[in-house]
Parts: C-alpha cells; structure tokens; sequence
C-alpha cells in the first residue's frame, strides 16, 4: 500500500519502523505495512530537475524507456531538499548491472566481481547500484561482498542469487533517515520509508533502525554521523547519539586506510572546526588520534591546542572560498599538538633542533599510523613544514634566502603565521619573513646581510663530508 504526502507523516508508522524492531533489516520483520512508502508528490517538496545533473537526468531517463524503476538517492535527494547543490548524483534501478552496462556504451562496471555500475561522462561519473538485498554487507569502497551471495554450479555458472533486492529491501541498510529518500523519474516524485523527509527539513540525523545494531555492523557510522551533523548542521537525534561514546572503541578494528579517508571527508568538506567539537564531545577523537587526545587533555589552553583551532578555521574557510586544501598541512595542523608533546618529553640540546622535531615528528606519525595510515606522501612533506619552524629564526646571511626558494616555504611559512598568531613566536619574526616575500632579489640580499649574526641560532644540520677510504695500496 502507498500512501501519499499530507504534510505530516504517520507517526506511529515511524516509531514502528524505527525503535521498536531490534533488527528492521531483516526482511522477516518488516510487514506490508511496515514496507509501504510515504510518496511525497511533487508540488508538496522541492526538488527540481534544474538542479540535477543533466547527465544524472540521462541515465535516470535511460532506465525509466528500458522499463526499470530509477531512482535518484542518498546524499544528493538529502542536498536538493536543503537546497544545495550535490557533490554526486547516485542512482537506484532494478537493472541488474549487466543490464544496465547494455544500456550505456559509456559504462564499466567495477566493485569486487562486478557489483556497481559507472556511467561516464568526460570527468563526471555516475554510480548505479542495483538494490539490494537485505543483509547484503557493504565494504569500504561502498561495493558488495558476493561471497555467501550467489550459489554456483560446478561449471561457475549462477544458479541463485540473493545479491539484489527489491527498493524495499534496500532502503534498510542506508544509514541515516535523510540519506535514505528516493527521488523517482517517472513521476518526481520523493519515496519516503523511514521519515526522512520530515527529518531532513527539522535538520535532525537518525540512524535508520537500532542504533548501537548499526554502529555495531558498521562503527565508521558513527563518524558519518559527526561529518553530517557538521556539516549539514544537523542535530544527531537522542537516541542515535546516546550509544557512540560507548560504541566508539569499536573504531580500534576499523582498518586503518578507511579511517584514513573518513578523516579527510571529515575535516576538508568546509566544516572541520565543528567536526572536531562533535569528535571530542562524542569520545571519539581519542580513537583517531590517541596522542592528540592526550596531549589536549593535559593542557587544554596551550598555545599548540590553540594553533590546532586556529589551523581547522583556516582550513575552512579556505574549502569556503572554493581554495585548494590539502591532507597534508591539515595533519600537521591536528597532530601539532601531539609532536610538540613529543618534542617536550624528550631531551633537548642547543643547536639540534632540526633534528629534534625530526624525530619527534617520526616518532608520533609512526605510532599514529596504527589508528589513521596517512599515507608517505603526505607524511613527508608535513615533516619538512614542521621541521623547517627552526629555520624561520635564523634571518641573517643567505642561508634565509635559501629558505626562501625551499619547495615547502609557502606551506611552513602559513605554519609559522599560525605559530604567530597563538604567541608561540614573536609576531614581529611573522612579519619580517612576510615583508621580505614582497621585496626585490637586490633588497632581500641587503635586508639579510644587514642582519647581526645572532650567536648560538639554531643551525640546519651540516651535511657530513664522507671521507673516501685511502686507496689500497
Ligand atoms: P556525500 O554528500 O558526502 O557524498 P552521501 O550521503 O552521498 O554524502 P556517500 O558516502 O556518498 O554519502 O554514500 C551514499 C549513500 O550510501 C548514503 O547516502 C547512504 O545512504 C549509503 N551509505 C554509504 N555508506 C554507508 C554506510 N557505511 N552504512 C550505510 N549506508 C551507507
Ligand atoms: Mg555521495
């Protein structure tokens, strides 16, 4: 049975669907009337096809003429409905991907054996996902795991398969009720199961079915939580929030590259600043970054807490005006704290600064890999920002000139603003390596040979002259 629109969804349908049942994606609970959308017609919400992409529109209009259902779904019906325009336009049919590769030249379909479909056009992509069968376990690049799925005879070919469902079945493992809306090209209209329409419009987050069940099949939900919560400026339901500090050492067996990946969404989709507030709140910053965690506990005011605030601001308004950001200065902003730490534990020595922040960098990202793996290529380049801070002291001769060329000045040099504006260093020092940038090669040169040597500034390590065997006689 459908039933349409009215302005308020039936309560007692929702509570039903949405607390009651410990386990709503087993299809052997859900009864007919359990299954039955809400069909929110056009005129009753928003969403225009001038706002989707044209070439969404194509492939959803393909599917419709072969006479498969097709639906647009997840985060981009949630984005039109809040008035903001999609990342990605992902599409539903019940086209087996076969199916839908025989309809589109310009298709591949990829996932472990085969699952989703890509229809590309130039840099575009479009992802169609045939339903899915309840029960049916998703891994970190959102395709399907067929082993256990299909039954095979003993020449390979499929004799069953219970991979794909109906829409009924695959609306239960979406995760939050606003990402679980159907927008269907045959008449615009929005499929509601599970009062996602109503929860998208008063900004509240919910997790479809038994909260901790879902958190427990799948604990990176509860970072999608905080990254929408941040950034849709949602309010994460009562009941949806209660479990994760509880549930969030789950994280721990989380492999280390999908919450690699999950952190970057988190922190350079514009709303960093408050995905940290919620992942402290939530106890589940010290399951991504234990040392860091510590480290802000033990001196909540310090000045590299302070640069660590100071650095996600940034970073967000950065994304804001549409600027290039990158993984790697975020992390040098994040674990900042958690070096310096390091760095203050350790022995200290005149002159080996240089050095020391080496190791304390290595030290810290070697134990942090364990948790997030930041990848090589961005560990390496956020070590050289962060050791190059010493540097910035020594204004005298040519070798600040040197600095100056340095592949990494501009990213050490934001770093050292920062250090600046949290009083970590003296702002004038900020501004000579801020005026300096903006003079002549001729004016530079005097503005550096003009400088006293200062006795005892820290040195860049001397590279050690090898000195060659004596030839054998
Ligand atoms: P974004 O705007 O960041 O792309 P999104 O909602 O589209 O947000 P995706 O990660 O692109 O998020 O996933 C698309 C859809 O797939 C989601 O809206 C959700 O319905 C479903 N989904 C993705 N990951 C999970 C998960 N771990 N558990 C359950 N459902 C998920
Ligand atoms: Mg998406």
């Amino acid at each position: 049975m459908v039933r349409y629109y009215t302005g308020r969804l039936p309560r007692l349908k929702r509570r039903l669907l949405l607390k009651s049942d410990p386990s709503p994606s087993s299809p052997a609970t859900i009864n007919d009337e359990a299954a039955a959308p809400t069909v929110v017609a056009r005129d009753q919400h928003p969403i225009s096809r001038a706002n989707i992409s044209s070439n969404a529109l194509k492939v959803l209009y393909r599917l419709k003429e072969a006479g498969f259902q097709a639906f647009l779904v997840g985060g981009a019906v949630r984005d039109l409905l809040l008035g903001l325009y999609p990342k990605d336009f992902d599409i539903a049919t019940n086209a087996h991907p076969e199916q839908v590769k025989q309809l589109f030249r310009n298709c591949r379909l990829i996932g472990r054996r085969f699952h989703l479909a890509h229809v590309r056009f130039g840099y575009e992509i479009i992802e169609v996902a045939t339903f899915r069968a309840a029960h049916t376990p998703i891994d970190e690049d959102n395709s399907v795991d067929e082993a256990g799925h299909r039954v095979l005879d003993e020449r390979g070919r499929i004799l069953r398969d219970n991979l794909y469902g109906t829409i009924e079945e695959d609306v239960w493992r979406r995760d939050f009720t606003a990402n679980a809306l159907y927008y269907n090209i045959q008449d615009f209209s929005v499929w509601d199961y599970v009062g996602g329409f109503e929860d998208a419009q008063a900004r509240i987050l919910r997790l479809i079915g038994d909260p901790e069940t879902r958190y427990r099949e799948d604990p990176v939900r509860m970072l999608r939580a905080v990254r929408f919560a941040a950034k849709l400026n949602f309010t994460i339901h009562q009941d949806t929030r209660a479990p994760i500090s509880k549930l969030a050492w789950m994280l721990d067996g989380v492999p280390p590259a999908r919450l690699f990946d999950e952190v970057n969404k988190l922190f350079l989709a514009g709303s960093a600043v408050r995905a940290f507030e919620l992942l402290t709140e939530l106890k589940l910053l010290e399951h991504l970054f234990p040392d860091v965690a510590t480290a802000l506990q033990e001196q909540p005011d310090s000045a590299e807490a302070k640069l660590l605030r100071l650095g996600l601001e940034g970073t967000d308004e950065r994304v804001r005006a549409d600027k290039s950001v990158t993984p790697t200065f975020l992390f040098a902003v994040l674990l900042w704290p958690a070096i310096h730490r390091t760095l203050m534990r350790g022995p200290r020595r005149e002159g080996a600064e240089y050095q020391e922040l080496i190791a304390a960098c290595e030290s810290t990202i070697s134990r942090q890999q364990a948790r997030v793996a930041i990848p090589k290529r961005f560990t390496l380049p956020m070590r050289e920002i962060l050791a190059l801070q010493p540097r910035f002291e020594r204004r005298e001769g040519k070798r600040a000139l040197r600095l100056l060329e340095n592949t990494k000045f501009r990213a050490a040099y934001d770093f050292l603003l920062l250090r600046a504006a949290v009083g970590a260093v003296d702002p004038e020092l900020a501004k000579w390596w801020t005026d300096i940038q903006g003079l002549s090669p001729e004016e530079k040169l005097v503005r550096v040979e003009s400088r006293p040597a200062v006795e005892g500034a820290p040195r860049s390590p001397r590279r050690r002259r090898r000195r060659r065997r004596p030839a054998a006689p």
